[in-house]
Order: C-alpha cells, then structure tokens, then sequence
C-alpha cells in the first residue's frame, strides 16, 4: 500500500498545570538554571508563547482536530521538558506521579490516537524505581523519558544503575529528551543562546548518549534501550571517529603515560552499542540527506517518525517523509512499525485485547 501509513509520532510534548504553576514559582524566585533562557520566553505574555501553552495543556478537542487535519493517527506524548528535573527529589517525584495519572487517563479517553512516556524524577533513583514500575505495570504506559542531565549528572552515573537496569527489566525503553547544558556546561552557549534546540540541546543530549556507551551500562544491561530525538543528536554522524579513536587509545601507552583512569573495557565497538541499543528519531529535522545517511548508518528497523508538536509543525514533518526518496518499506517503519515494536503499540491490525 503506497503512500498510505499509518503515522505514529513518537516526540510529541504535552504539560500538565501543575507543571506550568511550578516552573512559574521557580522562574519568579530568580532561578538562573539555564533552561530559563528559554522558559522565560515560554512563560512570558506574548502570542506565540501562550499559543504554545494552550496547546501543551490540551490533550483532547484542539490535539486530535489538528491530528486529524494533518493526518498524524497517533502521538506518542512526553511531558516536555525539563519535565519534573528542575525541582527537588520530592516535588519532582509527586509531579511525575500525578502527570503519569493524568497521561493514563487521556490515553484510556482516546486509546487509538494518543500513547505516552511516563515521567520520572531520577532525583531519587529508588523512587523513581517504583514509578517506573507502576508507569510500566499498572498504568500500562509505553516507556519511560528522562530530560537529559540531572543537574549536571548522567544516567551512566552508579546511583542511577537501578533506573536503568528496571527499565532493562521492565522492557521501557528511555526517550531522552534535550533540556539546557547544565550550569556547568552552560557558560560559553550563553553568547547568542546557544542553550536551546538551535546548538545546545544536541551538543548536551549527544554527550550523554555518549557516556552512557561509554559506562559499560550496554554490556550490564543488553535489553537496555535508548531513544534519542533529532535523527540521534548528532552520534550518527560521529560514530566512526568514535570508534577510531576508541581503538587508537584503548591501553595505550600514551594513556598509560599520564596515569589516568582511562575508560572501561567494553565487549563491543562504541558504534554497535549505538545500532544495537539506541533508535533514533526524526523530530526536528526534517531533511532527508540526515535521513538517507542514518538509514544507510543505522539501518530502516532503527529510526522513528517525529513531530515534535506543538514547537514543530506536522505538515512539515509529514511533507518531509512523504517525499523522502527512500522505498515505500522503509518509510512504513519509520512512520510505524518500529514504534509499534519498541513502545509495544498496538498495531492497527490487531483487535483490542
Ligand atoms: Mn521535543
């Protein structure tokens, strides 16, 4: 069937209230985290702001009338970011809590049209532990999404192993998302506002895939699966100097030399815990020569469709992979297949359990 797909968008944000009243206390008590730059904005008075607001709150008439208009079946929601991070361990896991409630119930009001990612504040890992589960068992929602650095740590850090290894366990894949470099990493994007989606968030979200491939995490937890926006936030391109320089200076004498604690000894290359363990998406860039080489890098079952709604437009998302000049199998799995498998979506075909 040409032409005819199915489009399941996995990047799609949503916000709860709570979320927005919490991140204007934060704003107002003079935060200088660097995800202000940008929240300022959002939080601000202007039409396009407010714009962006309504249609993060609303997952019900304006959502699905758009959806419809655009042909997209079915969103794939993340509460957006930085999600329950920028709060302390007990506010942000209480925020993922009632979030997760409320993303069940939107999802059981509309069971073909929306699926979602469960929030988590990796804060507190052990807590975030049982959320995962309830997320994973009671809930029954479709993976997991952490908002890139928590506080300037990664998820390849010890304490938030048991994170990953229910993820592992639990069959939830874990979306990370983009927020602002840490304050930590922040000070040179400052020049320009460099922060956000235009250079920033890529630069941050890729480093942490890196770490994670780097940790060791993949040979501890082999059913571990990372998914990155932004057709993989810029490792595919990387991915053969990554595992050159890899090689080059695995043991060697010049590590040995300076007498530093040089990295941990994994079974694999850095490129094939990235096509093993890692899908990417395609929120944001809407180009098919970044397509057509991360298809020919990473291969069709490996790649999803994203909208990125509402910060992007679907017509430009659906227009962009309608004409890709890539076969019509391919596009099938990049508009569905692939998120019916790795967020256990319910294929069209399938009758309700
Ligand atoms: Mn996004």
């Amino acid at each position: 069937m040409t032409g005819n797909y199915r489009r399941i968008a996995t990047e799609e944000a949503w916000a709860i209230p709570e979320q927005m009243e919490a991140m204007r206390r934060l704003s107002e008590s003079g935060s200088t985290d660097p995800d202000f730059a940008l929240w300022r904005v959002l939080l601000g008075d202007s039409v396009p702001s407010k714009t962006v607001m309504r249609r993060l709150l609303d997952v019900g008439p304006e959502r699905l009338a758009g959806m419809d208009e655009q042909g997209v079946d079915m969103q794939l929601l993340l509460l957006t970011s930085p999600g329950p991070q920028m709060f302390d361990a007990d506010a942000g896991a209480e925020l993922a809590t009632l979030a997760n409630d409320r993303l069940a119930e939107a999802i059981r009001a509309h069971p073909t049209r929306f699926a979602g990612l469960a929030a988590i504040a990796p804060q507190d890992p052990w807590r975030a532990v049982r959320e995962i589960e309830r997320a994973m068992t009671r809930l029954r929602l479709n993976g997991i999404v952490v908002n890139s650095h928590i506080d300037g740590e990664y998820l390849d850090e010890l304490k938030y192993w048991p994170i990953l290894e229910a993820a592992a366990e639990l069959e939830a894949p874990i979306y990370i998302h983009p927020r602002a470099p840490s304050r930590a990493m922040a000070q040179p994007y400052a020049k320009y506002h460099l922060e956000d989606a235009i250079w920033g968030f890529q630069a941050e979200a890729g480093l942490h895939g890196i770490r994670l491939i780097m940790s060791g995490v993949f040979d501890r937890y082999p059913k571990l699966r990372i998914v990155l926006g932004h057709m993989g936030e810029g490792i595919p391109y990387w991915l053969h100097r990554v595992d050159y320089m890899h090689r080059a200076s695995a043991g060697s004498q010049m590590a040995a030399d300076r007498g530093i604690e040089w990295r941990p000894k994994l079974k694999l290359r850095p490129s094939d815990y990235f096509r093993q363990n890692f899908l990417i998406t395609t929120s944001g860039v809407n180009y098919s020569p970044v397509l057509e080489f991360c298809l020919r890098e990473l291969g069709a079952d490996n790649i999803m469709w994203a909208i990125d709604y509402p910060y992007q437009q679907a017509a430009d998302a659906t227009a962009f992979l309608d004409a890709a000049p890539i076969p019509d199998e391919d596009k099938h799995k990049i508009y569905h297949r692939n998120a019916e498998r790795v967020f256990r979506i319910r294929s069209q075909f399938e009758r309700p359990a």
